[in-house]
C-alpha cells in the first residue's frame, strides 16, 4: 500500500522534430541539475533515479508517459524521492507547460494513463525501441503527433472525471469523422411501464456474464426506487434511431458524458447484414486527453436545456457552453432560438408548397447559424460535423425536389451524403439513403409533388470551376 505521486505527459510526445527538440532540451536540463548526484544514473536508453521505486526518464521522449513513485514509507523518505519528483516536474513544466499533469494520491488526484500503458512504454524505452508499428493510427495521416502505444485498437479510456463520475477520454489525437467506438447494446427495451421494464431487464441480467452485470449495474441511476432496473435503463438508454421508442444501454457508450456543444455524435446503425450497434464519431478533431462528449439535450436555449437535463439525468450542466460569460451565453441562446425558429419554418409544408424560396432561404440561414453556434475550431468558417447539417441538406433536397429541381437536389444530396459520412460513417443506413438520393434525386417520394415550376434536369448545374464558388452558391441557394 502507500500513496503514489508524480506527473504524466498529456498528450504524449509524437515522433516529430518539435517534440524531439523539446525533449532533448528537457533532458539537458535534467543532466545539468543532476550531473553530480550519485543517486541519478545516466544509462544508454534512460536516466534512472535511484530513489523510491526508481522512476526513469527515457532518452527518447516518445516513450515517456509518466514519472512517479510511491512517496510514502521508509524507503521513499530515506531516498528523498518526493523532492526528485518535484524538481523533475518543475523542469518538465518549464519546457512542456500544461502538457505536464501533476497528480498525487495523497490529495486524491490520479494519473492520466493506466499503469499497464506506463509499464509497456517503459519496457519499450528500456529495449531502446524508437519506432512503433504505424498500423494503429486513429485514421490519421499526420503520424508525427500520434504515436500509438498499445497493442489494442482502442481510441479511448474510461477514467474518473472530477465532478462527473466516470467518463471517456481520447487516448490519441482523433481526426474529425473518425469512428471512435461502436458497441452492441447490453439491453434493448422501451414502450413499457417501469415495472415491466424492470422485470424484463431482471430476466436478461440473469443471462449476463458477471462482467456484463457489473457493467449494467454500475451505470448511474437517476430514478432509484422500486423498479430500479427500469430507472437505470431510463437514465442511460440511448434511442435506437432518432425519435425511436426503444432504446439501448451500452457498457462504454453510456459512460460518455454530455456537453451542449459536444465533440462526438452518437447514432444507431441497423445496416442490413450487420448486428445493430451504436456508433460514436468525432465531429471535430479531438486531442489526446480531451474528454469525449455527446449531446443528451434536445436543443434550445441554456435555461430550457439545463432544466431538461436536470429532470432526466439529475445533473446541472456545466459544459463549455453553459459556463460561458453571461454575454456570450446570451448570444448562444439567441442562436439556439433562431435555430428552433428556422427549423419550424423549414418543416412547415404550407410554406414549402407555396413559398419554396422562403423555405430554401431558411435552410441557408440555418446553415449560417449552425456555423456560428457549432464552429469547428480547426476549420475557419465551417461548422463541426453535427448531424444537424445533413438533416438541413435533406430538407433542402425535399424543398427543391418537390418543385422538380433535380440539379439542385443532386448538389444538396451530395453535401448531405458527405456530412452524413462524417458523423455516422459510410455504412450507416442514413448515409446509404443519402447516397442513393445523390445518384438519383428524382427517386425521392416527394419529387415533383408540388409541380415543376423549378424543373431542371439533374445535370443542369453550372460548372463550379468555371463560374467560381461564389456564383455557384448563389445559383444553388437561388439568392
Ligand atoms: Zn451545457
Amino acid at each position: 500500500m502507500g500513496a503514489d505521486a508524480g506527473f504524466d505527459m498529456v498528450p504524449r510526445l509524437g515522433l516529430g522534430a518539435e517534440d524531439a527538440q523539446k525533449w532533448a532540451l528537457f533532458i539537458t536540463k535534467i543532466k545539468d541539475a543532476y550531473a553530480d548526484d550519485a543517486q541519478v544514473e545516466f544509462g544508454q536508453h534512460q536516466i534512472e533515479f535511484k530513489a523510491g521505486e526508481h522512476p526513469t526518464l527515457p532518452l527518447h521522449g516518445q516513450h515517456f508517459l509518466r514519472f512517479g513513485s510511491k512517496v510514502t514509507g521508509r524507503i521513499a523518505s530515506e531516498t528523498g524521492v518526493h523532492a526528485y519528483i518535484g524538481v523533475v516536474r518543475g523542469l518538465a513544466t518549464q519546457v512542456f507547460g500544461t502538457r505536464i499533469r501533476r497528480w498525487s494520491e495523497l490529495n486524491d488526484t490520479f494519473g492520466f494513463y493506466d499503469w499497464r500503458d506506463v509499464y509497456e512504454s517503459a519496457r519499450n524505452a528500456e529495449a531502446g525501441k524508437t519506432k512503433a508499428s504505424a498500423s494503429r493510427f486513429a485514421d490519421n495521416k499526420d503520424e508525427s503527433d500520434d504515436y500509438p502505444f498499445n497493442s489494442d485498437n482502442i481510441l479511448y479510456q474510461t477514467i474518473e472525471i472530477p465532478g462527473k463520475g466516470k467518463g471517456l477520454v481520447a487516448r490519441y489525437n482523433i481526426k474529425r469523422g473518425t469512428r471512435v467506438l461502436s458497441e452492441k447494446p447490453l439491453v434493448v427495451a422501451g414502450g413499457m411501464e417501469p415495472q415491466a421494464t424492470h422485470v424484463l431487464i431482471a430476466s436478461k441480467l440473469r443471462t449476463f456474464s458477471r462482467e456484463q452485470q457489473t457493467q449494467f449495474l454500475s451505470l448511474y441511476n437517476n430514478f432509484p426506487g422500486r423498479h430500479a432496473f427500469a430507472g437505470n435503463f431510463r437514465t442511460n438508454a440511448l434511442p435506437c434511431g432518432p425519435g425511436a421508442a426503444i432504446g439501448g444501454v451500452y457498457p462504454d457508450i453510456c459512460r460518455i458524458n454530455h456537453s451542449c456543444r459536444p465533440n462526438c455524435h452518437n447514432s444507431w446503425n441497423e445496416a442490413p447484414g450487420q448486428e445493430p450497434h451504436e456508433t460514436i464519431h468525432a465531429i471535430r478533431d479531438i486531442l489526446a486527453g480531451e474528454e469525449l462528449t455527446i449531446s443528451y439535450d434536445k436543443g434550445g436555449p441554456s435555461d430550457s436545456r439545463q432544466a431538461a437535463l436536470h429532470a432526466s439525468f439529475g445533473f446541472d450542466c456545466k459544459c463549455e457552453l453553459c459556463s460561458l460569460p453571461a454575454d456570450e451565453r446570451q448570444a448562444s441562446d439567441a442562436r439556439r432560438r433562431r435555430i428552433q425558429a428556422l427549423d419550424e419554418q423549414i418543416g412547415d409544408p404550407m410554406t414549402m408548397m407555396a413559398q419554396p424560396l422562403a423555405s430554401l432561404h431558411a435552410c441557408r440561414a440555418l446553415l449560417d447559424t449552425l456555423r456560428e453556434e457549432f464552429p469547428d475550431p480547426n476549420r475557419s468558417g465551417e461548422a463541426m460535423a453535427t448531424a444537424l447539417i445533413p438533416r438541413l441538406y435533406y430538407d433542402a433536397v425535399q424543398i427543391v425536389g418537390a418543385h422538380g429541381d433535380q440539379a439542385r437536389a443532386r448538389v444538396f444530396a451530395e453535401r448531405g451524403y458527405q456530412a452524413r459520412v462524417e458523423c455516422e460513417g459510410e455504412d450507416s443506413p442514413a448515409t446509404q439513403r443519402a447516397k442513393r438520393l445523390m445518384q438519383e434525386p428524382s427517386s425521392h417520394a416527394a419529387f415533383g409533388a408540388c409541380g415543376t415550376r423549378w424543373g431542371t434536369s439533374k445535370t443542369a448545374q453550372p460548372n463550379k470551376e468555371a463560374v467560381g464558388d461564389k456564383a455557384f452558391e448563389k445559383w444553388l441557394w437561388r439568392l
